[in-house]
């Protein structure tokens, strides 16, 4: 069963954390450019200070850094920061566009000392040109193959000193001598409503509109953990205030664009209400195989894991179990459904499927 039109909704989603044209677009640049202005992430601030000032110290590059997490978290955000504060260039690309190993060595080869390589979605590289990473990273050195068949040989390049800044929401699917390479992995962690409040203002700031504690705060609620969306929301709520003629956004102006858009209280737009009520109805509340799930709304299962699952998660409405998907009772609540005793059963199952989940840590994806 499959939802009609729904991948239309999906590319439309004002609360997709994914980057639009409309985020990369859209005037004054959102994005902080110094440690001190990236708002949270305290734990990965902190290590990072210390190496950022370490390297200083000896005057040499930064240990390769692997960022990860959920998209919009600001992973870019923290390379561009990398090279501002150790005063060097930076080079974004990204695994899918890395095509062949060349590719690869072209890049590297264009390096200068002390620069940063940002690999976005690191674990979409393909096998050979990963390859080509464990020496550069290591040793700062690639093997070349010149020529073919016998008379083929290969000659060492030295590479420049540089910085290999990784980025990928799924650090499960590096490969471990690849993860092995990164001597500072940083995971970053979905916001709270009170770090995004203070994002909003920043960015309220720099966009030239005023907003009140209570405007901010309640953005930030709705923005799902992640600055990419507050920041969006930021703007739709703006276009709505000016339009009534208003020049500060409160907690009203507020509440009635995001009611406007279709964002609720949490967050949550029409597609996850329906994705949640379609395993509560079709399938008892679950478990849910991740496939079928994704099946059903017409979403990539990739999408559905990156993008969907893990603020559902963060706000307990939905749990992995080895057999799937399973909505919680917060879920039930917030949907109005009532949580009948077949519900109660279909929890009591779920429950124990977590313990199981939660003995031997084998989750299907
Ligand atoms: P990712 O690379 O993880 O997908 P980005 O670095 O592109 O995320 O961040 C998305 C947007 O969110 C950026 O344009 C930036 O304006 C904003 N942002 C991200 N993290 C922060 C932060 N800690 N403080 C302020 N703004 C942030």
């Amino acid at each position: 069963m499959a939802f009609e039109g729904y991948e239309e909704d999906y590319e439309a989603r004002i609360v997709s954390s994914m980057e639009t044209d409309a985020d990369r677009q859209g005037g004054a640049d959102l994005r902080p450019k110094v440690l001190d202005e990236y708002v949270g992430q305290e734990d990965a601030k902190e290590q990072l200070r210390v190496y950022i000032e370490a390297a200083k110290m000896r005057g040499d590059v930064l240990d390769h850094v692997l960022l990860y997490g959920p998209p919009g978290l600001g992973k870019t955000t923290l390379a561009y920061i990398m090279a501002n504060e150790l005063n060097t260039n930076i080079r974004i690309t990204s695994g899918p566009a890395i095509d062949k190993a060349g590719d690869l060595v072209a890049l590297l080869t264009n390096l200068s000392d002390g620069d940063i390589l940002f690999i976005d979605e690191i674990h979409r590289l393909n096998k050979s040109v990963e390859e080509i990473l464990y020496p550069a990273m290591e040793d700062f050195e690639i093997d070349l193959i010149i020529g073919k068949g016998p008379s083929a040989r290969s000659l060492r390049m030295t590479l420049p000193r540089f910085t290999l800044v990784g980025a990928t929401t799924r650090a499960g699917q590096l490969s471990q001598p690849l993860r092995d390479r990164f001597r500072i992995p940083l995971k970053l962690e979905l916001y709270t409503p009170a770090e995004l409040s203070s994002i909003v203002n920043r960015s309220a700031g720099i966009l030239g509109i005023g907003v009140d504690p209570s405007g901010s705060l309640e953005i930030a609620s709705r923005s799902r953990g992640t600055p990419r969306i507050a920041n969006r929301l930021l703007k739709s709520v703006r276009d709505y205030t000016q339009v009534q003629g208003k020049s500060v956004i409160d907690r009203d102006s507020a509440n009635y664009a995001l009611e406007k858009l279709g964002i609720d209280k949490l967050g949550l737009d029409n597609i996850d209400r329906r994705m949640m009520e379609t395993i509560i109805k079709v399938y008892n509340g679950g478990p849910v195989g991740l496939d079928t799930l994704a099946a059903t709304v017409g979403e990539e299962s990739i999408t559905l894991e990156d993008v969907y699952e893990p603020y559902l998660m963060q706000i307990g409405f939905l749990q992995r179990t080895p057999r799937g998907r399973c909505v919680t009772r917060l879920a039930y609540e917030h949907l109005g459904i009532p949580f009948t005793a077949d519900s109660k059963a279909a929890s009591t199952k779920q429950m124990s499927l977590f313990n199981e989940l939660m003995e031997n840590k084998d989750v299907d994806r």
